[in-house]
């Protein structure tokens, strides 16, 4: 057993906080939601319940299948022991369909299936708006060795395999999610978390959206469309 011990980071939608294991931290799951870099705030019901199981689910099917992520145990409702990590300023976010900014960008019909998936990264960086970046960017911020960056596409590449057969057996299609990693004696692991809201998750066949667009858009029946994700994969 740990002991919880000082708040170490505030995020917008998770609390970070120290243990009495250096190793080691909680990961607490508010109910704070945010959209557009923070411009957008409110609260959806239960979602850090909701994100916490969630997490823990696919957390443990991708260590079944490979993956080393930060994931330790669930703690309680909203919280989970993870393995302090290095962040890597990297998001890598993985594309199986058009939506949200690539459609914006490269002027693409939301929806169209991508022949083979499309990786993109972005600097974590909130003063900057998470700007779009590429390798070249990434070894002249310092922000991974060309080493890491391999192993953390070749990894989210892993994970989008794995990720879109689960969610397609469960009816759902996996549109595109963003991946965050760390480093932790000396190795890359899968950290932040996997959710709804950091992914994009439509129902087959009709494409009802069940993540946070629904909120980001103002679509409704925000609570139930989380609600609805847990239901079809948490309770295995
Ligand atoms: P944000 O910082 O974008 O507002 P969150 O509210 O989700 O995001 O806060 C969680 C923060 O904790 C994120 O910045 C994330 O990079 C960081 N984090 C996630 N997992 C770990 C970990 N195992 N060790 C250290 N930091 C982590
Ligand atoms: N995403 C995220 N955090 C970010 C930016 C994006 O979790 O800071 C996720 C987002 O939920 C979506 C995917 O990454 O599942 C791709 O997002 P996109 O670039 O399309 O941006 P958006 O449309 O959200 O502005």
């Amino acid at each position: 057993m740990v002991e919880k011990r000082e708040k170490v980071y505030e995020g917008k939608a998770k609390v970070m906080f120290a243990t009495d294991n250096p190793d080691f931290l909680i990961q607490h799951f508010t109910d704070n939601a945010t959209a557009f870099n923070g411009k957008k705030k409110g609260i959806i019901k239960n979602k850090g319940i909701i994100n916490n199981k969630i997490t823990a689910k696919i957390f443990t099917l991708l260590e079944e299948n490979g993956i080393p992520t930060h994931f330790v145990e669930v703690l309680n409702d909203r919280e989970m022991l993870v393995k302090k990590l290095d962040i890597v300023k990297v998001e890598l976010v993985i594309r199986n369909y058009a939506a949200g900014s690539i459609a914006r960008r490269l002027g693409l019909e939301a929806g169209i299936e991508f022949p083979f998936p499309i990786v993109e990264y972005f600097y974590k960086s909130d003063e900057l708006d998470d700007p779009m970046i590429n390798d070249w960017h990434i070894k002249y911020l310092n922000l991974a060795t060309p080493e890491e960056l391999k192993y953390m596409v070749d990894a989210a590449l892993k994970v989008n395999d794995i990720l879109k057969k689960f969610f397609d057996e469960r009816n759902i299609k996996l549109i595109d999610f963003k991946l965050e990693f760390g480093r932790h004696d000396g190795q890359i692991l899968l950290g932040d978390e996997f959710a709804p809201d950091g992914s994009r998750l439509w129902n087959k066949p009709d494409d009802y959206v069940l993540d946070k667009d629904r909120f980001r858009k103002d679509l409704g029946f925000v609570e139930e469309a989380y609600e609805e994700v847990c239901r079809r994969i948490c309770g295995e």
